[in-house]
């Protein structure tokens, strides 16, 4: 009996990938609290979103409710890094609770903007997916009525507003910046007088990843993103590279990946959105390694260098 030799691939490993500063530090916020206060330590939402690192940190003694009503009097809460509506943080002042905010500081900074812009007088359009926590968040920074969701290229063709000089936008952090780009163009040129966001909302980290997944997807014939499904940043990253013409698959670990979709394929790229660990990646490459011999590769095209500050309670 004879063993055939193992196909060869080569892999491409977009960089930057995975974890960003935001999700590193709703991470250590949780990690620290449990020291801190010790276990339970209660968690509204998904602290990020990948199952693998909420199961980390139950195993250490977090319980995540999607609620405050679930979360018992006299236990600390952290919010999670999508951020909440004002009305979370007052209810949990009402009854006593002492909380953590784990909120990424790019999401605050867009929240602290839609409150200027409406104590301004303006109404804002906000471009972001409907339902999606950090939407739901921001909404909740402002009066009801006072900012408004536009989700497509449709919707900023479509949205009719009362008063057309007293307009602003915002987005949510992890949007395609493809697909931004081309709302806000026509938000633009419907509503000239528009104020734009200072810098832009869509932050650091979506953009590098998307920039480089995009550098290595036109070579490759399939692409892997490690992600969850319910992760606005990694769906985006499956998105770029099905645009660049090759196939791609969103996989939340090693065991996802069917090894019948690399048939004929020769390069093979992958990529991890910012809430999936890099032990994640690892278990993929090694599942491919299983039938494969690769040639590992990486294709950097930024290099990031940014970490965020603890709240003061856990300095
Ligand atoms: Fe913050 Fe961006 Fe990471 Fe979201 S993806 S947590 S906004 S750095």
């Amino acid at each position: 009996e004879t063993v055939s030799p193992r196909r060869k691939i080569d892999l491409l490993i977009a960089a930057p990938r995975g974890f960003c500063a935001g999700v590193d530090r709703a991470i250590r916020i949780v990690e620290l609290a449990l020291e801190r206060y010790g276990a339970p330590v209660y968690v509204r939402h998904e602290i990020v979103h990948n199952r693998y690192v909420v199961d980390g940190l139950k195993a250490k003694g977090a319980v995540f409710v999607e609620h405050l009503d679930d979360v018992p009097d006299d236990l600390p809460v952290i919010f999670s890094a999508h951020g909440v509506p004002k009305s979370v943080p007052e209810a949990a002042s009402a009854r006593g609770l002492e909380y953590l905010d784990a909120t990424c500081p790019l999401v605050s900074k867009v929240h602290r903007q839609a409150e200027k812009m409406v104590t301004e007088g303006r109404h804002i359009l906000f471009v972001g997916h409907r339902g999606h926590p950090e939407v739901i968040g921001t909404f909740g920074q402002v009066p009801e009525g006072t900012i408004s969701l536009v989700e497509t290229a449709a919707d900023a063709e479509a949205i009719e507003v009362n008063d057309p000089g007293n307009l602003a936008f915002l987005t949510q952090t992890t949007l395609s910046v493809d697909d931004t780009s081309e709302i806000v163009t026509i938000l633009k040129r419907r509503f000239p007088a528009i104020l734009a966001p200072k810098g832009e909302d869509i932050c650091y980290a979506t953009s590098n990843r998307q920039a480089a997944v995009k550098s290595i997807a036109g070579k490759c014939d399939v692409v892997l993103v490690i992600g969850a499904p319910n992760s606005s940043n990694s769906l985006r990253l499956v998105e770029v590279a099905q645009r660049s013409g090759c196939v791609a698959h969103l996989v939340q670990r090693g065991l996802d990946v069917d090894l019948a979709w690399f048939d004929g394929a020769r390069t093979v790229g992958i990529t991890a959105g910012a809430s999936a660990p890099e032990t994640l990646v690892r278990e993929v490459i090694d599942r491919l390694a299983e039938r494969f011999e690769l040639t590992e590769r990486e294709v950097v095209t930024a290099t990031e260098g940014i970490a965020f500050k603890l709240p003061k309670a856990l300095q």
